[in-house]
């Protein structure tokens, strides 16, 4: 094998140009993104570089600029590919140039869901996703401004929490009776929604949106299914996103909710793979799932780049991702099974706690709030699907090193 070509130039892609050169592939790596951007993060989108978009973090690239030309990765960036030629071996760009490669990885993400009616693409309406979007978006959130999100998924929740920081006036309105609900389950998306309401958002749960008013190309209005009218300066819409399937359906590769990997994150071609938000992989818990996470793309990149070396890769893991909002580092690892049996640890009222969702005895699911530290185990006891008596989890002085290593 002399190339691989890897199509989506952000955190999967970017793990996995790393991982090739780390492993000793000394072949010619492309690396292909549509930004005009070299590998970044996107966590500080909702957070810093909307509180001071002046000043982006220095960590903020994946790597220094040398980089790449150190380690002889081809860079295009600011090109879309736009088909994958299985018959020549090689990626079509925009613009007629062909990359010839032995083996492909898709890591091409997804895209904002964007509202389907009049006044969703009017100027100050914005969707997240990336560095651009990010600017344009901290342009509007300014004292005062008068903000209405629509969804309070992840995004929704993390912004609403920057534009209160920021002085705005914010009211969020979500379908569901609480934000974050998919993810936390409906005990811990309510105490969520109570601590938004407690700082200051206008939390308008299980309401949607049913129209907006347009004057002079601007959202001045959103009206909600329940007849209200709510006045603003900005609209931010985070209702999911699309996974970036195209190129892999268009080249024939089976697709469902993502583009189907293994657990060598190989694709239905045995010379293309995927990994990062795009891919739907194996859940640890069973069935198939596609991972949105931070902490996915990036293990999920580099077991992508050891399996195109050939080397043994067995990637199947159980979801882990954080959120910060407000004072609050929440962090999430595992499933809430059914008929979970839900056991709190430490103190709710004070916000900093950790809970902890079994399936008859074994730990498949724990959420931390402010307790960091209960996570780092609590992971490992998700992963070793460790079996626990549920008083002794709610007790804080039980060691959850101890039940570990008794467990090992
Ligand atoms: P992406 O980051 O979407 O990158 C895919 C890249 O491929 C894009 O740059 C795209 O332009 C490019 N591309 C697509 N199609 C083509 C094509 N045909 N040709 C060329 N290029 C193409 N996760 C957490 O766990 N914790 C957090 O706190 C957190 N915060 C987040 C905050 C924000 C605002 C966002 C948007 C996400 C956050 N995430 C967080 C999620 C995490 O950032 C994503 O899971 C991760 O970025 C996924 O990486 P990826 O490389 O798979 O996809
Ligand atoms: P999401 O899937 O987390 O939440 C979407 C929310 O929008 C849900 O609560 C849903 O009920 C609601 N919704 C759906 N359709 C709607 C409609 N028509 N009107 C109103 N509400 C509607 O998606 P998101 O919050 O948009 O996040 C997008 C991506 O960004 C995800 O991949 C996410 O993982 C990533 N992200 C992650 C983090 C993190 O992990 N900390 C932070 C920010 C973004």
């Amino acid at each position: 094998m002399k190339s691989i070509a890897v199509v989506g130039a952000n955190l999967a892609g970017g793990r996995a140009v790393e991982a090739l050169r780390a492993a000793g592939f000394d072949g010619q790596i492309t690396l292909i993104g549509e930004e005009p951007w070299r590998p970044y993060e996107r966590p500080p989108l909702s957070k810093e570089v909307l509180w001071d978009p002046a000043n982006v973090p220095d960590n903020f690239f994946l790597q220094d600029e040398g980089w790449y030309a150190e380690n002889r990765i081809d860079l295009r960036l600011g090109v879309r590919a736009e088909a994958l030629d299985l018959t020549a071996s090689a990626v079509q760009l925009r613009g007629g140039d062909h990359v010839r490669a032995d083996r492909v990885l898709l890591a091409t993400g997804g895209s904002p869901r964007k509202l389907n009616m009049e006044g969703a693409d009017a100027a100050n309406v914005h969707y997240l996703r990336t560095r651009d979007d990010a600017l344009r978006m901290a342009a509007d959130l300014v004292d005062g401004a008068r903000i209405v999100i629509v969804g309070m998924g992840v995004i929704g929740a993390e912004v609403a929490a920057s534009a209160v920081r920021l002085g705005c006036r914010v009211t969020a309105v979500e379908p569901l009776a609480a934000p974050m609900i998919r993810a936390l389950g409906p005990q811990f998306g309510h105490w969520l929604g109570e601590e938004h309401r407690k700082r200051g958002v206008d939390t308008r749960f299980s309401r949607g949106i049913s129209g907006m008013k347009v004057t002079d190309k601007r959202v001045t209005a959103v009206q909600l299914d329940d007849g209200s009218l709510i006045e603003c300066d900005a609209v931010v819409v985070g209702i999911g996103i699309e996974p970036a399937t195209s190129l892999a359906r268009d080249a024939g590769l089976t697709t469902n909710n993502g583009i189907l990997t293994d657990r060598q994150c190989r694709t239905s071609n045995p010379d293309i793979f995927a990994a990062g938000d795009v891919a739907e992989q194996e859940g640890f818990f069973g069935g198939r799932i596609r991972q949105e996470t931070y902490q996915n793309a990036a293990d999920q990149g580099q077991a992508a780049a050891q399996a195109m070396l050939g080397q043994t890769v067995d990637y199947c893991k159980p979801i882990w991702y954080w959120s910060d909002q407000f004072d609050l580092n929440i962090q999430f690892c595992g499933h809430i099974p059914v008929a979970a049996k839900v056991t709190v640890r430490g103190d709710m009222e004070s916000n900093a706690f950790a809970a902890f969702f079994q399936a008859g005895d074994t730990i498949e699911g724990v959420l931390t709030v402010n307790r960091a530290p209960d996570m780092g185990v609590g992971k490992r006891l998700v992963e070793r699907r460790v079996a626990a008596d549920s008083t002794r989890l709610a007790d804080p002085d039980f060691s959850l090193r101890e039940l570990l290593k008794a467990a090992r």
